[in-house]
């Protein structure tokens, strides 16, 4: 259905709230793409707006009525220099390759900021499309809350990740396992080319495609590359470089994305897809929340290694552009393969120096960390908890404190900072160790809690105070206590749901 012709006034407004599209995507060959507006939301209302992002996009929303933002963000009306489209790509989903493409998501364009970033507006749970498969192209309320708070408390964690700008309801009722209020999202990304654009790339058999894409994603994310030997390989490098230190943050915040398809992979780097991701309470490497997760592939403890897997997959994409003959384009790549291994295992226990605030670098610091992670496993100590205490001079949890090993470790780690045993972290080492080690993360059950009133009773209460409290992880506020409490015991075994 066709939307309807905002008042000119409505539009005048909208025109004057700092939209500066400038779309470059479009210009790609039309496989890449299909152009189509949003579909009709019945009544559209605003739920949240980010109003501290909104001004970092240069965008002066103050002015505008509730139900104009709510019709901009759910693309009944469209900011001038808009030209909305779906992209295509492919993906590896657990492992099997499939064509894909923006099945419920339409890409309002890409936004210059203030400072000049070139970034992507999109809507998500704006309809269908022509990717959308047997899809109905919707989104609901509740995961579209859930994406909201959890990549904004990623953002103040300091995690790369694509931002929420906005979620509106569209009136609708979305038919999931029960009818559910219909939502739509405003995603605001770095771009959203990711791994598996380059493997429908790959797939069109026309290697001009390929190169055009590659010459694209180089301009848009890393122009200093365009002067390389070879391009193609300095992409890949940059992009593995990336991927290393993601996973690096993602594991150290205790963050199991959950559905690692090759898809949901951006060469920016950022995180992306907010699906059945969760923040793990007690530690436990093999930890998975995704109920379609059952071989464990996206496990907490596998990220490195399945992001190994599809950066292999990405650099068979890259192979006619990396040497024209196969055989020495496929010993390159696995060169660079190997490589990656290195760059993630320094990536990790770099990071783990940060946490553990372990100056300089040693052989054994990997082992160091390890041995701890062995321990609270074994005592099924929270994660976040347990390294907020260590660097806080906080009370340890007691099994932890009680387990067989203990103290040996504890021995070790005085050592290995050079300090006298018991001593606490130094200033400087405490310091470099609570800005690694979060106070707050989005706990799965208050997530839960919040959810569970701003869809069945309406009430965002709960949803504010999280994302309030999500904002500033790093600090010890005594009024953010509860926020930092464990789960209750009833609240084992999480599960998380794919494709809502
Ligand atoms: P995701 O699991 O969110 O990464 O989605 C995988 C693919 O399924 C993407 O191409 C989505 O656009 C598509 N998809 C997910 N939900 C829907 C839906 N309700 N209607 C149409 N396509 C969808
Ligand atoms: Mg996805």
């Amino acid at each position: 259905m066709p939307n309807e012709r905002p008042s000119s006034e409505e539009q005048d407004l909208i025109t004057g709230s700092g939209f500066r599209f400038d779309t470059q995507y479009t210009q790609l060959p039309s496989v890449f793409y299909r152009l189509g507006d949003p579909s009709h939301a019945p009544q559209p209302k605003v739920v949240v707006v980010n109003d501290s992002l909104a001004q970092e996009l240069g965008l002066r929303l103050e002015s505008l009525a509730s139900e104009t933002k709510a019709a901009l963000f759910s693309g009944q009306i469209l900011p001038n220099g808009s030209i909305p489209f779906s992209q295509a790509y492919a993906g590896h989903q657990f492992g099997g390759f499939t064509m894909l493409g923006d099945g419920r998501a339409h890409v309002l364009g890409e936004h210059l900021t203030p400072t000049g970033r070139r970034v992507d507006i999109q809507l998500k749970g704006s309809g269908r499309t022509p990717y959308s498969r047997g899809g109905d192209g919707r989104a609901t309320l509740g995961p579209m809350l859930r994406e909201y708070v959890i990549s904004e408390a990623m953002a103040a964690l300091n995690v790369p990740t694509t931002r929420s700008l906005a979620v509106v309801t569209t009136g609708a009722r979305v038919l999931r396992d029960q009818p559910l209020p219909g939502a739509i999202l405003t995603r605001v990304a770095a771009s959203h080319i990711r791994i598996g654009t380059f493997e429908f790339a790959a797939a069109l058999d026309e290697p001009k495609h390929l190169r055009q894409l590659l010459n694209h994603a180089v301009d848009r994310h890393y122009p200093e590359l365009a002067r390389a030997s070879s391009p193609a390989l300095a992409l890949w490098d940059v992009v593995a470089k990336r991927q290393a230190a993601l996973v690096a943050a993602w594991m150290r915040v205790g963050f199991v994305h959950g559905v690692m398809n090759t898809d949901n992979v951006t060469l920016s780097g950022e995180t992306i897809d907010y699906g059945p991701c969760a923040f793990i309470d007690s530690y436990a490497a093999a930890t998975v929340f995704s109920s379609i997760d059952e071989g464990g592939r996206y496990a907490f403890g596998n990220q490195p290694w399945i992001a190994r897997w599809n950066l292999a997959r990405f650099a068979e994409t890259l192979l006619p552009l990396i040497d024209d003959s196969r055989s020495r384009a496929v010993a390159i790549a696995e060169e660079r393969l190997a490589q990656f291994q290195t760059w993630m295992n320094e990536a990790w226990t770099e990071m783990m120096r940060d946490k553990l605030g372990l100056p300089g670098q040693r052989e054994d610091d990997r082992s160091l960390a390890t041995d701890l992670l062995e321990l609270m496993e074994e005592t099924s100590a929270d994660y976040t908890n347990t390294f907020r205490a260590l660097s806080a001079a906080a009370v340890l949890p007691p099994e932890l404190e009680r387990a067989r090993g203990w103290e040996a470790w504890r021995a070790r780690w005085d050592a290995r900072c050079e300090r006298a045993r018991g001593d606490e972290p130094g200033a400087a080492a405490r310091d470099r160790m609570r800005h690694a080690n979060p106070a707050i993360i989005p706990r799965n059950y208050l997530v839960e809690e919040a959810l569970d009133a701003a869809v069945e009773s309406a009430d965002l209460g709960p949803f504010q105070r999280l994302v309030a409290a999500v904002q500033t992880p790093y600090e010890e506020q005594p009024d953010l206590a509860p926020f930092q409490a464990p789960p209750p015991d009833s609240f084992r075994n999480y599960q998380t749901f794919c494709g809502t």
